[in-house]
C-alpha cells in the first residue's frame, strides 16, 4: 500500500485533533473528488513499519483523540490489508482513543456483507473501528453544513453499536442526544449554584 499524506494535527475529519492518514488508491471516481491524485494505487510513498511508528507516536500526544483513516478509499482491498496492521496497533495501545475510517462503499451494501463475505481482513477491520463515513461524494447532493461530510448521502456511522443492534446507528443521532442530556445537566448544575 502506498499513502499520499498524514496529517499530525488534523481538526476536520472527525471529532478533536486527530492524526490523519491519507491511503492511496481509489476506484469509486466521484465527480469533483477532493483528492484526485490519491486514485492512483502508486502515488505517495511506500506505508511501511516506520510510518506505523510514526503515527503510533503522533496519536500518543494527550490532546489526540484519535486516529482518522480517509484516502483515496481504505476499504479497497488491497488497503484494507495495507491498514490492518496499524489499526489493531493503534486499538491496542491507545484502546479509549477512537479510530474513523472514510469510505465510498455502502455500510450494508458493501462492507459488512460481500465485503465481510469475500475480504480476509474486512471482520477484523471492523472489529477495531469505531466511526464509519459510507457512501461516495455525490456532486448533486454536496451540502455545506454537515458534520464531516460532503454529500447528504454519506453517513456517520457508530460501527460497534450497529453491529451489535443489527440496525445502524448514527454518530449524529446519538452525538445530539448527549449534547443536549449534557447541556440540561449543566443547566441544573448552574442553578444548583446560584
Ligand atoms: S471515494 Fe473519496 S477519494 Fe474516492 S473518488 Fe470519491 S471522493 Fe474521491
Amino acid at each position: 500500500m502506498n499513502y499520499a499524506d498524514i496529517k499530525q494535527y488534523d481538526v476536520a475529519n472527525g471529532p478533536g485533533v486527530r492524526v490523519s492518514l491519507f491511503v492511496s488508491g481509489c476506484t469509486h471516481y466521484c465527480k469533483n473528488c477532493f483528492n484526485k491524485e490519491a486514485w492512483d494505487f502508486n502515488y505517495g510513498k511506500p506505508f511501511t513499519d516506520e510510518t506505523i511508528d510514526k503515527i503510533i507516536e503522533y496519536c500518543g500526544a494527550s490532546y489526540v483523540k484519535g486516529l482518522t483513516i480517509l484516502g483515496g478509499e481504505p476499504m479497497e482491498p488491497s488497503n484494507q490489508k495495507g491498514i490492518l496492521p496499524l489499526v489493531k496497533r493503534f486499538k491496542e495501545t491507545y484502546p479509549d482513543k477512537t479510530l474513523w475510517v472514510f469510505s465510498g462503499y455502502d455500510f450494508e451494501k458493501d462492507i459488512n456483507t460481500r465485503m465481510r463475505d469475500e475480504i480476509p481482513e474486512t471482520a477484523e477491520l471492523l472489529s477495531y473501528i469505531d466511526v464509519i463515513v459510507d457512501g461516495k461524494f455525490i456532486e448533486e447532493l454536496k451540502t455545506l453544513n454537515l458534520r464531516f461530510k460532503g454529500s447528504s448521502n454519506q453517513r456517520t456511522i457508530m460501527v460497534q453499536e450497529s453491529l451489535q443492534s443489527d440496525t445502524i446507528v448514527l454518530w449524529d443521532d446519538v452525538i445530539h442526544t448527549e449534547f443536549k442530556t449534557n447541556d440540561m445537566e449543566e443547566h441544573v448544575y448552574e442553578i444548583t449554584i446560584d
